[in-house]
């Protein structure tokens, strides 16, 4: 399989080199040329396989012979060590956990499998890598796990100095090693601003090879395709209708879903359900692309105007809009409602959603509504464990939160902070990069 740039379809790069360069010299991003569709019988036999037969037969046509297939098995083995159940709350609505990683959100299984991806090629051209990434907070801390101590990469993660949550904070500066951790004296946009620069930095470019660890990333993006099948294994009734509803920010999960979909997978709809900064919402309804700034809202990892992975899928439906409104509904929801059905569905169904999850929840309900009745099974994805954002969940539930084992063991350790702390100036930054060792 190639890929090639979305702003020139002429150019075309492996896997490898899609992967180490993060995002192509004319800033576009990577998509596969062409979307492989599996066999009718993969799906029919779909829950007699393994999760790790499954994920491979998903991704192997991605990778092509990037990297051979063994080590492709080793890699998946290493980024699905977690459970990815699927649970009914009522009716026909389910939901599939992923917060069941190491930091407790989805964003875990992209990284791991980036990681390994990544070593692998640091390997074989037997050159270092540097991992640059700015982080609002999930992402920070997923990266910085899944790549800790990954021989032949370091990682390089800018946070903002009041931007994160103290969880957020903890799971970034106390791993060490190949980890470092650069605390900004100002905000999220501040940090992606000197990422953004310090790739197209000559001087820079000459010391590093740099790539990126975002959902830009084809090699974090595409293995969150994993989850629909996942789910599809996990339902039994037959002839069956699926609908998603998917968090969104950044548009990639909901993205490598619709992939899923062109592979085969039958998905009647998607729903994205967005907080306030509801660009795609507006753009569906409206077909004018008119990103606002950027509002903070308790749903924080989905505070994003200009979803990068919008483009793709855009170029998904090939830039038709009617083609898309039949398979995607997009809507917009505030704080207030987010924490009214969190409230709601706690004391109804006795299940705990956390602030993005609960977005998701709300988008199945309202397209519910909308199209009266469904026979299909309708999913939302919980993103994140309630306990990553108890500051912001209403007040009599943060008692109850259960933490998880992952986490008290992650509190109760006495771990070492350790961050370099630097002005929001780019030269500073920069001159940072150069004169390290
Ligand atoms: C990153 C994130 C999202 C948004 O996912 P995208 O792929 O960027 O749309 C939703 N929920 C949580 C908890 C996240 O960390």
């Amino acid at each position: 399989m190639l890929y090639h740039s979305l702003k020139n379809h002429r150019d075309l790069v492996s896997f490898e080199d899609a992967v180490l360069r993060g995002l192509a010299s004319d800033g576009g991003l990577y998509i596969p040329e062409c979307i492989p569709k599996l066999k009718p019988q993969f799906f029919h036999n779909l829950s007699r396989y393994d999760i790790y037969t499954i994920a491979m037969t998903v991704i192997k046509p991605y990778i092509g012979k990037s990297i051979p297939e063994k080590s492709i098995y080793n890699i998946i083995h290493d980024t699905l060590n977690f459970p990815f159940p699927l649970k009914r709350i009522h009716d026909h609505i389910h939901v599939l956990e992923l917060f069941h990683g190491p930091t407790l959100a989805f964003k875990d299984v992209g990284a791991e499998f980036m990681a390994g991806c990544l070593s692998f090629f640091s390997k074989k051209i037997e050159k270092n890598v540097t991992v640059l990434v700015a982080t609002s907070g999930d992402t920070g801390g997923a990266v910085a796990k899944g790549f800790h101590k990954k021989p032949g990469i370091e990682v390089i993660i800018l946070y903002p100095y009041n931007g994160i949550s103290s969880l957020q904070k903890e799971q970034i500066t106390s791993l060490g090693n190949n980890i470092l951790a650069l605390e900004i004296d100002g905000n999220f946009d501040d940090c992606q601003k000197m990422v953004k620069k310090a790739f197209l930095d000559k001087e820079v470019q000459k010391k590093y090879i740099l790539t990126s660890a975002n959902s830009i990333n084809v090699a974090r993006w595409l293995p969150q395709m994993f989850y629909y099948f996942l789910a599809y294994q996990q339902i039994i009734e037959d002839p069956i209708e699926l609908i998603f509803s998917v968090p969104s920010g950044n548009f990639g999960n909901i993205c490598a879903g619709m992939m899923a979909e062109k592979m085969g997978l039958p998905i009647k709809f998607f729903i994205a359900s967005t907080n306030v900064n509801d660009t795609i919402p507006r753009f569906l309804k409206t077909g004018k692309y008119n990103p606002l700034p950027v509002r903070k809202t308790i749903s924080n990892a989905m505070d994003i105007s200009d979803p990068s992975n919008f483009s793709r899928i855009w170029n998904l439906y090939e830039k038709n809009m009617s083609q898309l409104r039949k398979k995607l509904y997009s809507y917009q929801f505030t704080d207030e409602e987010t924490l009214d059905i969190i409230e709601m569905v706690w004391k109804k169904h006795k299940y705990m959603l956390d602030p993005h999850g609960a977005i998701g929840y709300l988008g199945l309900l309202q397209y519910l509504q909308e199209v009266k009745k469904t026979s299909s099974i309708a999913i939302f994805l919980e993103t994140a464990h309630p306990i990553k954002f108890i500051d912001d969940m209403p007040l009599f539930l943060r008692k109850k939160i259960i933490v998880p084992k992952e986490l008290e063991i992650f509190l109760s350790a006495k771990r070492k902070k350790q961050k370099i702390s630097l002005s929001n100036d780019f030269n500073v930054f920069k001159n940072w990069l150069l004169e390290r060792k």
